[in-house]
């Protein structure tokens, strides 16, 4: 027989470094959908881990956007900030592995290999060496993205030996959200292309620590009307909480769904649950090559066009 597949749980893991921007609504709505389709719990956990980069209020302000447009997390909203104890836990398992080591090497060592770290440079010990998982040569990661389809990465050319813990002592992302997923019992990781590089890494260290791999499903980016991918200190394009329906729409659009099913929804729980009824995964388009066929401009205009008004 075989063992009854885990209840679906999803989340959104925004970090504090800016207010919400159109691709972040699109990673929240997107998961949402997933997991409310999927008849799962939905999470949100703030990835307030950077203190240099955090805005003020900005957590604090996603938090009520994200109310705002009616996405609720299922339970008590975790700040990774609290939670140093549980990444302590897991580096020094990986120490005593001998799977993590420390180094001193400082960035300008590794310029020469393109930040690429396969061993140490002699030099004198600094003081506050990073943490880095050592990574064997042929690491070779593959996975099959419920988007983006059948994904490869060589973790040992393409990153190398990657840092746990940064040499000024902040816990690195890729330690904080893989002891998080597995804590919180996420089965489903649903977030921007721009982490699809970052996933072989993450799976790497879910081996090594003996935790279990999460499905991965890479939403496509939405990108400015130059081309760049909009990032959350892009303060220029925060979403309009006040105007829920109509970003709501857009990102209904940019997934791939259909415009009709939500032209004529004037309120806000009659616009959500039609969305979670109406919702083909499967027409969700992935990152295609072309950075400029997906304009933030092209598609929010449509998406403010394809019905009423909040
Ligand atoms: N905190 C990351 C971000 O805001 C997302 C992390 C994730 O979803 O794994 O880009």
């Amino acid at each position: 027989m075989s063992p009854t597949p885990a209840p679906y749980r999803g989340r959104f893991a925004p970090s504090p470094t800016g207010d919400l921007h159109f691709g972040s609504l699109l990673a929240a709505f997107g998961s949402w959908l997933l997991a409310r389709q999927a008849g799962g719990r939905w999470l949100v956990r703030v990835e307030d881990l950077d203190p240099p980069r955090e805005v003020a209020g900005a957590a604090r302000r996603q938090l009520e956007t994200l109310s705002a447009f009616g996405l609720h997390a299922d339970e008590e909203v975790v700040w990774q900030s609290r939670r140093g104890a549980l990444y302590q836990t897991a580096l020094s398992r990986l120490l005593e592995l001998d799977r993590a080591f420390h180094c001193h090497c400082s960035r300008t060592d590794l310029a020469v290999a393109a930040g690429v770290h396969r061993a140490c440079v002699a030099r004198p010990p600094r003081p506050d060496p990073a943490v880095r998982l050592r990574v064997p040569d042929s690491s070779i990661v593959a996975f099959d993205d419920l988007i983006v389809g059948h994904y490869r990465q060589d973790v040992a050319r393409s990153v190398g030996d990657f840092v746990l813990r940064r040499a000024d002592g902040y816990w690195a992302y890729q330690l904080a959200v893989v002891v998080d997923d597995a804590d919180q019992g996420i089965t489903d990781v649903v977030r921007g292309a721009d982490l699809l590089d970052s996933t072989p890494r993450q799976i790497l260290l879910q081996k090594a620590l003996g935790l279990p791999v999460p499905r991965y499903a890479h939403l496509p980016l939405v990108l400015g009307p130059d081309g760049r991918k909009l990032s959350k200190s892009d303060a220029s394009q925060p979403v309009d909480g006040d105007r829920p329906l109509a970003g709501l729409r857009a990102a209904w659009l940019r997934l791939g769904q259909d415009p009709a099913v939500l032209a004529d929804c004037e309120h806000l729980p009659d616009l959500l649950a039609r969305s979670v009824a109406a919702f083909v995964p499967t027409a969700i388009p992935a990152q295609t090559a072309d950075a400029r066929e997906l304009s933030f401009a092209s598609v929010t205009m449509a998406g403010l066009g394809a019905g009423n008004g909040d």
